[in-house]
């Protein structure tokens, strides 16, 4: 069972020593904000030289794929390449298209458009998988096949009630990029997430969600499919609890909590103390302090 033990000294060798590689949550872990976590770049290069895969696994849906790969490099992360990121973005085109177009991925004509709640980020990543939008001109459009709710900032009443409109056909189907209450901000506020435009969606359409970004499984199984990982041998880190340590427990990875983030050790240690089987699947197998903590259990 997790104990939220801290990872260090001969436990830490041993546990990276047998990873075959690691998975990281992004905002809380590598950075915050537009800062880097001192010492993540470093343990990203010691990864790969001691051959181990990072990968990376956002519930943010703000940014392409390719955005992330440009921050990656802004912020001095040296050879990260688009393959190794899963963003709730792009694994929401992903599950659409396989739910929407099937087999016949990006020509598939019949397919009805998307109606997004969302960026620039993400609608490019639907319109990369062959999906059509809603708004995108167009000669003719079937009825809405889904709704997607995502991170955006420019959320309406009118936005909602032509979500809902859409969600009074039962055939269009209702998916939420990621559950994310809430983020933090720079400044110790915090700014509304992706959960809480899904809960008013879900609200007023009487309808749920099915949620594609952590803790549901879906993005873990994007990332067997393209690398073939073994779930035994990868470690997940996280600065969440209730999203990327669930996560890993949901995927059968060992978790490591970072606190950097979002969640802290008192929550964890609550957690292991509460006699609910639910509280209990949010407890970390180990903690560190930072991410870069690991670096040591790496020797050069
Ligand atoms: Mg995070």
């Amino acid at each position: 069972m997790a104990g939220c033990r801290r990872l260090s000294g001969s436990s830490l060798r041993e546990v990276l020593g047998e990873a075959q590689g690691v998975l990281f949550d992004c905002d809380g872990v590598l950075w915050t904000g537009e800062r880097a976590v001192p010492g993540a770049a470093e343990l990203l290069e010691r990864l790969s030289r001691h051959g181990k895969a990072a990968l990376f696994v956002s519930n943010n849906s703000r940014r392409s794929v390719t955005e992330l790969e440009r921050r990656f490099s802004r912020l001095g992360f040296r050879g990260v390449r688009g393959e190794q990121v899963f963003s709730s973005a792009l694994c929401s085109a992903l599950f659409l298209r396989q739910r929407l177009l099937g087999d016949a991925a990006g020509d598939s004509p019949a397919a009805g458009p998307v109606f997004v709640l969302g960026g620039e980020g993400l609608r490019g990543e639907l319109r990369d998988a062959g999906l059509r939008l809603v708004g995108d001109p167009e000669e003719e459009r079937g009825p809405v096949r889904a709704v997607l709710v995502g991170y955006d900032d420019q959320f309406t009443f009118a936005k909602l009630s032509e979500a809902c409109a859409y969600l009074r056909d039962p055939q269009c189907l209702l998916v939420a990029t990621d559950p994310d209450p809430w983020h933090p901000l720079s400044d110790g506020q915090c700014t509304p997430g992706t959960g809480s435009l899904t809960a008013a969606v879900e609200t007023a359409s009487g309808r749920k969600a099915m949620v594609v970004g952590k803790p549901n499984t879906y993005m873990f199984e994007c990332i067997v499919e393209r690398f073939g990982v073994d779930p035994s041998r990868m470690l997940m880190v996280g600065d969440r609890l209730e999203t990327d340590i669930l996560f890993g427990k949901n995927c059968g990875l060992d978790t490591v909590l970072t606190l950097t983030g979002v969640s802290r050790l008192e929550e964890a240690q609550a957690y292991m103390a509460s006699d609910s089987p639910a509280a209990k699947d949010l407890v970390p197998h180990y903690y560190v302090d930072s991410i870069a903590d690991l670096i040591p259990g790496l020797d050069e």
